[in-house]
């Protein structure tokens, strides 16, 4: 940002237009290729400006699971849901702190978004049916063959490529021209030798996500996950959301975050929570329990940074590492090295270094498996399978993933004041707009990420079309 401009706003009188694009996409990850790919498909010209030397963002880094209720995948496999049944999922886990209207809507939009992906745009896209995630009371999730977020923004850049959509890469958007009615008349791009180049625009779709990758603003806002690990994307530093706040857009939930309770500890590989649903379980450095690990995998996060080391060690089965194997990021774990093997509770103590504490540990998990005790952390043991031995283990730290506080907007990504009235031109979606997790980290429900990113890119790619058209 230029010292004359902290917010990154410049006047319209600074502007050098070389050209102008009639929808302008700032960010190329999961949200801003799909908003590039419907604007298109609606009749605009688009172009796509990206701060990096590849468009991949935190979505390439993910699972690429995305949830979309009573899709026809999940018709075709028998599984029975409603948008209405996971919008009651989405209130529950937020504790009704998040809004209905916009959980309703996102629920809805799930499967139109997800079938659009796979049979307009050729994402090879089927319904996770190996597991339920938590919190959630169907298999409703969707993903690539391997479930990586790297096979999805392959396929998205196949179709880019395909709708002849232009990227700029290397091309941080470091300020947007706006007049005093909050219209946005362009964009200011700072390449890596300093040098600027100024692209006019009808519209403009932010699509930067958040500021997981900006110390600063987590030290503001969200201070509790400073200590954890951060496993995001570096190259979001919160700029849609300087700029929105400057334009006088609606900022809300801005302290509400994904964290992940299960990252490798020094090899930064996710391992999946199907380990806690099936029937694993957290311990720390005392060898205890410290929490109800299954009530979801974002608020486990801060229970780990709490722990003494802010570390924890996952035990499970062979059963449960076998039935993860389907799943890209555990092969990366197992080659990796990061899972480790035992053969009894005693090689547990031994391999982990933990004290003997650990055995009592894993005998109560037993006992709460054949219904007997109920466990202080409340956990619903009767929901996995009881362990059998061998067992595995593999030491985990707290990590932050990406934020989900941002930009207010209406159903099609339209960015909204305070007063609900839409600025003129400006739309948000992905991690740069409000997600539907909450005000915290415990409001966050798989698919969270993923959900708002595809189907307000799709929204927002269209309404911005429709409206220069
Ligand atoms: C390990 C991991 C696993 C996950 N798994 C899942 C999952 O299975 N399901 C799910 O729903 N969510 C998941 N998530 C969350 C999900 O990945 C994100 O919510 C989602 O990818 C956000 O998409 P986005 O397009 O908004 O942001 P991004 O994909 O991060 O894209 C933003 C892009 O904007 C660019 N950019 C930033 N600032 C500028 C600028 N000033 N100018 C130009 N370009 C800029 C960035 O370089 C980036 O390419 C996971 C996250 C992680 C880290």
């Amino acid at each position: 940002m230029s010292q004359n401009s902290p917010s990154g706003i410049l006047p319209l009188d600074a502007a050098d237009f070389g050209g102008s694009v009639p929808v302008l996409v700032i960010g190329g990850g999961g949200c801003g290729l799909c908003a590039a790919l419907s604007a298109k498909e609606n009749g605009a010209e688009v172009l796509v400006l990206e701060r990096d030397a590849s468009a991949l963002g935190t979505t390439a880094m993910s699972t690429g699971l995305i949830p979309a209720p009573d899709s026809r995948f999940m018709r075709e496999k028998g599984l029975s849901d409603s948008p209405e049944q996971f919008a009651a999922d989405i209130m529950k886990k937020t504790k009704g702190q998040t809004d209905p209207d916009m959980a309703l809507h996102l629920a809805r939009e799930g499967a139109p978004t997800v079938e659009w992906l796979a049979d307009v745009h050729g994402v090879p896209l089927s319904v996770v049916d190996s597991f339920q995630y938590p919190g959630h009371s169907a298999k409703r999730m969707h993903g690539t063959p391997n479930r990586t977020g790297g096979e999805l923004m392959g396929a998205l850049h196949q179709a880019i490529e395909r709708n002849s959509i232009d990227i700029i890469t290397d091309a941080p958007t470091t300020h947007l021209f706006a007049d005093e009615t909050g219209r946005v008349h362009g964009a200011r791009i700072t390449r890596p030798d300093g040098t600027t180049e100024d692209i006019g625009c009808d519209t403009a779709i932010l699509a930067c996500c958040g500021f997981a990758g900006s110390r600063e603003m987590l030290q503001e806002y969200i201070p509790e996950i400073m200590e954890a690990t951060f496993f995001g994307h570096p190259g979001n530093k919160g700029d849609a959301i300087r700029w929105g706040r400057a334009l006088g857009a609606d900022i809300a939930d801005i302290h509400s975050f994904q964290g992940h309770g299960g990252l490798a500890y020094g090899q930064g590989v996710p391992i999946l929570w199907a380990h806690i649903i099936l029937g694993g379980f957290q311990v720390n450095a005392e060898g205890k329990r410290f929490s109800n690990e299954a009530r979801g995998y974002s608020e486990q996060a801060t229970d780990i940074v709490a722990q003494p080391g802010r570390f924890a060690w996952s035990i499970f089965d062979q059963r449960i590492h076998d039935a993860m194997k389907e799943f890209d990021d555990y092969q990366d774990a197992i080659k990796a090295d990061c899972i480790r093997h035992a053969e009894t509770a005693e090689e547990l103590v031994r391999i982990t270094g933990l004290p003997d504490a650990l055995k009592a540990t894993v005998a109560d998990v037993d006992a709460f498996n054949r219904g007997e005790g109920k466990d202080s952390f409340g956990r619903d043991f009767s929901i996995g399978k009881p362990l059998t031995p061998p067992y595995k283990a593999v030491k985990v730290s707290g990590a932050l993933f990406h934020t989900q506080g941002g930009m207010t907007v209406d159903k099609d990504g339209r960015v909204l004041r305070a007063d609900k009235s839409a600025l003129p031109n400006l739309f948000a979606g992905g991690g740069a707009a409000r997600g539907i997790s909450g005000p915290s980290n415990w409001g966050y429900l798989a698919g969270n990420g993923l959900l708002p990113a595809t189907v307000f890119g799709r929204l927002a790619g269209r309404a911005a079309a429709l409206q220069v058209r």
